[in-house]
Formats: C-alpha cells, sequence, structure tokens
C-alpha cells in the first residue's frame, strides 16, 4: 500500500517534470542547475592560496625565516620541510630565477608563503641611477606576478645595500634582517641550525639562503628548536601586522612594545647588521 502510494507520487512529479512544469517547478530546476554549474565551476578552477592568517605578534613570540636568492635546486625540498610542519616563510627572490622555477613560485603562494622582491639580478642598488633601480625591482615584480598572480609587496635590497635614492627609487617598503646567518659563508648545516635556533629574538628577521644545500638542511631542526623556544613562525607581512609598512622606509625587525610595568628600563633591541650577506 505504501509502496504504491510512492509509486503514484513519483509518477505525479514525472508527469509534471513531463510537461515543462508550473513557475515553481520552473525555479527549482533553474536553482539545481546553478548548484550544478557552481559545482562545476569549482572543480574547474585552481585550487586557491590558503586564507591570510590574523596573528598579534605583541602577544605571541612571533619570527620571521626569510630565504633569499632562489628559487634553486633546494627550494622545492625546503618547501616540503615548510609544509610537513606547517611553516610559512618569506622568499626574496631574483628575477632572472624565477622564470625557471615558475612552478615553485606558483606553489609557495599556494602553500601560504609571502613572495617577494630581491631584485633581478642582485645589483648593489646603490651604484645604480635610479631608472635602473627601477626596472631591476619592476621587471622583479612582473615576473612574480606572471608566475603566481601575486604582485610582492616587500622588497630586500641585494647585500642590504640602500639609501634615500634607492628608498624612493623603489617606492616599496625594504626588509633587512635582525640576525643574519652568515649561511652563504660557512655553508654548515651544524652552525647554520645553531644560529638559527640560538640567536633569534621576539620579532625577528631571519636570513638564510635557499640556494644553499646546508642551509635547507638546516631547517627541519631550526623550526622545531625555534618552537621549543616558543616561537610562531610568520611571514613577514604577518610579522608586521598592526605596524603599517612605509614606501622607502628600512625595517630590520617588529618594533617591540615597551612592557607596562617594568621595574629597570627595557633592554636594547638588537641590531641589525646589514652590511655583510650576499
Ligand atoms: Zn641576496
Amino acid at each position: 500500500m505504501r509502496i504504491r502510494t510512492i509509486a503514484v507520487i513519483g509518477a505525479g512529479i514525472l508527469l509534471v517534470a513531463g510537461c515543462g512544469g508550473g513557475p515553481d517547478e520552473k525555479q527549482a530546476r533553474t536553482a539545481g542547475n546553478n548548484a550544478e554549474l557552481r559545482q562545476k565551476a569549482q572543480a574547474r578552477r585552481p585550487p586557491a592560496p590558503p586564507p591570510p592568517r590574523k596573528i598579534n605578534c605583541d602577544r605571541v613570540k612571533c619570527v620571521s625565516l626569510t630565504f633569499d636568492d632562489g628559487p634553486g635546486p633546494y627550494t622545492a625540498r625546503l618547501l616540503d620541510t615548510l609544509k610537513g610542519r606547517g611553516v610559512r616563510a618569506t622568499f626574496f627572490m631574483l628575477g632572472e630565477n624565477v622564470h625557471a622555477h615558475r612552478n615553485l613560485v606558483r606553489r609557495m603562494v599556494m602553500e601560504g608563503h609571502e613572495v617577494a622582491n630581491h631584485t633581478w639580478s642582485h645589483p648593489d642598488l646603490t651604484g645604480l641611477p635610479p631608472a635602473e633601480v627601477r626596472s631591476q625591482v619592476q621587471q622583479t615584480q612582473k615576473a612574480i606576478k606572471d608566475a603566481s598572480g601575486v604582485a610582492p609587496t616587500l622588497l630586500r635590497p641585494p647585500y642590504g645595500a640602500t639609501d634615500k635614492t634607492v628608498g624612493s627609487a623603489t617606492g616599496m617598503p625594504l626588509i633587512l634582517w635582525s640576525v643574519d646567518t652568515l649561511d652563504w659563508r660557512y655553508r654548515s648545516v651544524t652552525r647554520d641550525t645553531r644560529v638559527g635556533i640560538k640567536e633569534p629574538q621576539s620579532g625577528g628577521v631571519v636570513l638564510f639562503h635557499d640556494i644553499h644545500k646546508p642551509s635547507v638542511e638546516s631547517i627541519p631542526k631550526v623550526v622545531d628548536g625555534l618552537r621549543k623556544r616558543g616561537f610562531t613562525l610568520v611571514t613577514v607581512s604577518e610579522l608586521f601586522q598592526g605596524q603599517p609598512l612605509k614606501p622607502g622606509q628600512t625595517y630590520t625587525e617588529r618594533a617591540q612594545k615597551a612592557k607596562a610595568v617594568t621595574a629597570s628600563p627595557p633592554p636594547p633591541a638588537p641590531s641589525a647588521s646589514p652590511t655583510s650577506s650576499p
């Protein structure tokens, strides 16, 4: 009896559908089609980068790992390490290396890393006329945007070399560092690991180079060691959330809020050593 009732209702629905249906039926069919189209469009659309994170680096101990001069042959391995540990980092890339590694640049964005500008071919910008400075920066902006869909907002001048002319010619915030691991000089996993874990302070920016194998090999232990020290690892833009970065200004670390009540004056912030690295 029950089965027969359902069959009758079913036949009724089929009949209505077969006749082209009333306004309600048309609406329902249109809605169904729209949902189907949306699903199909979603399936076709490439995967999107993860949403930006809100992190208050006044409340948690933050540090930024930054990687310069790539992408290179070890960058994929580094991305595997960072992905495996759920870490986001910042890559200051050379425009001339981007074309050969477009997939890596895209992967960086898809995995939540920050892509940033380190000029086209690594010149000392203070030795160039403003037009050439602009060209070094803009060509690299274009290369990174073409590869990843994202235009960088941060620039790291090679060698940390900058002056007023460079600042105004680039028109971007200039990000240096508070910890220079000197990984390019020593090429030692043991040393990179030790320095990378011990030296960073809260709000710090740590300089590594992903074009060197020992640097990349040190990162699993560096990440684990920094987390053991209570650090949250963030991109440079995340580090400076709430502290707007101005074009042409130089930054080495996040400014620390003075403690509300302290028995003695807070210790001076660690100074940057912007002169010695490639
Ligand atoms: Zn460099």
